[in-house]
């Protein structure tokens, strides 16, 4: 809302599956039960994290991410509820920031022309999809932001951008597809394709 009100072109990529919903995405529950542990030490899965080492609670953490990126939503959450046990992080609360988009919110955000982008139905890693269903994940999205928004919603941002769409799926996209910048020049992209900023690293830094 910022960035319109300062006037700039926005697309903002969005899953439908969590503005239904209005469940947290996997990372933001993630990260909320990580600060919110209450346990200096955990089992996870046969392997003893001591978690107050900041190397070891980074290990705990790619040893548990590698699963959610694949997970479908129910998954991810179950597996969310089991790491939520062994934290003892009960009572850890997801950031206002880090919350999903609501219905309400994503019609103001339409009304204030904030142009309305593809990022599948929800946020699962691609690579854990067949051909057929990456092609479904764009058209089920597709139809919804497209009746919901009144917009004509073509262009499509690949989940966490990594893997690339399968050939056979990429029709299901009439507009550009976004692949996260690999550090690659531009043209490794496949001419259908574009890579997007990662704006992460440099957040982390400030
Ligand atoms: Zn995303």
């Amino acid at each position: 809302m910022i960035a319109r009100e300062l006037g700039h072109a926005i697309t903002l990529f969005v899953n439908p599956s969590q503005v239904i919903s209005g469940n947290d995405y996997w990372f933001s529950r993630f990260d909320a039960l990580v600060d919110g542990r209450t346990v200096r030490r955990c089992n996870f899965q046969g392997v003893a994290y001591q978690l107050d080492h900041k190397e070891e609670l980074r290990t705990f953490r790619f040893a548990v991410r590698p699963q959610l990126l694949v997970a479908t939503e129910a998954e991810a959450q179950w597996l969310l509820d089991e790491v939520e046990a062994v934290l003892g992080a009960g009572e850890a609360q997801t950031g206002e920031h880090a919350r999903s988009l609501s219905r309400d919110e994503f019609d103001q955000l339409c009304e204030a022309g904030v142009r309305i982008g593809n990022h599948g139905w929800d946020h699962q890693c691609i690579s854990a999809l067949n051909a057929e269903q990456q092609r479904d994940s764009i058209i089920a999205a597709g139809d919804w932001l497209r009746s919901t928004s009144k917009q004509p919603v073509r262009d499509y941002a690949v989940p966490f951008g990594i893997e690339r769409l399968h050939p056979d799926a990429r029709p299901a996209c009439s507009g550009t597809v976004y692949q996260v910048d690999s550090g690659l020049p531009p043209k490794a992209a496949d001419p259908s394709s574009l890579f997007r900023l990662n704006l992460t690293p440099t957040l982390q830094e400030t």
